[in-house]
């Protein structure tokens, strides 16, 4: 009931993370190693009164480098295949990156809502950190921080009015 939002974003963006603060649990696992997550995630969560489910696209098994490309590709067609809405979660302190070109570059031509959300800007120092993703083509970034709580509300927000 009431749509289906997908995470989707390389690994050790924090799209573990941002899907536990979300659902309010600690049901995915978080660990610095990129693609810790196992499995695909789906859980409950609601906002403003809206039910919704989300996925955390992250749990796809790989192995070597070239499998992780393989995984983020397939992450992100199962989202465009799934999901109602996208969260496009990036990095703000590494900055935009070949693999973030290409994610984007996908969701553009999918036509799908996609929210882009720029992760780790945990203080007012690091803000100026969104506007590079401008670049990427999909409207105006939300800055968060996944990790300490911040913006999620106004994420949220867009991420429900495209429900
Ligand atoms: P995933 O691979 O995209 O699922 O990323 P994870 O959620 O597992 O997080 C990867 C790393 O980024 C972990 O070390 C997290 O603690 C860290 N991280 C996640 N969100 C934030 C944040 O808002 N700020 C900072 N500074 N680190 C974060
Ligand atoms: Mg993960």
């Amino acid at each position: 009931p009431g749509g289906l939002v997908a995470i989707v974003g390389r690994p050790n963006v924090g799209k573990s993370t941002l899907f536990n603060r979300i659902v309010g649990g600690r049901i995915a696992i978080v660990e610095d190693k990129p693609g810790v997550t196992r499995d695909r995630l789906y859980a409950l969560a609601s906002w403003n009164g809206r039910g919704f489910r989300i996925i955390d696209t992250g749990g796809l098994d790989f192995g070597g480098s070239d499998a992780i490309v393989k995984s983020i590709r397939a992450q992100v067609e199962l989202a465009l295949e799934e999901a109602d809405a996208v969260i496009f979660l990036v990095d703000g302190i590494s900055g935009i990156t070949p693999a973030d070109e290409e994610i984007a570059g996908r969701l553009r031509r999918a036509g799908k809502p996609v929210v882009l959300a720029v992760n780790k800007l945990d203080n007012p120092n690091r803000m100026i950190a969104q506007y590079e993703f401008f670049r990427l083509g999909l409207g105006d970034p939300f800055p968060i921080s996944a990790e300490h709580g911040l913006g999620i509300g106004d994420l949220l927000d867009a991420v429900v009015r495209r429900l």
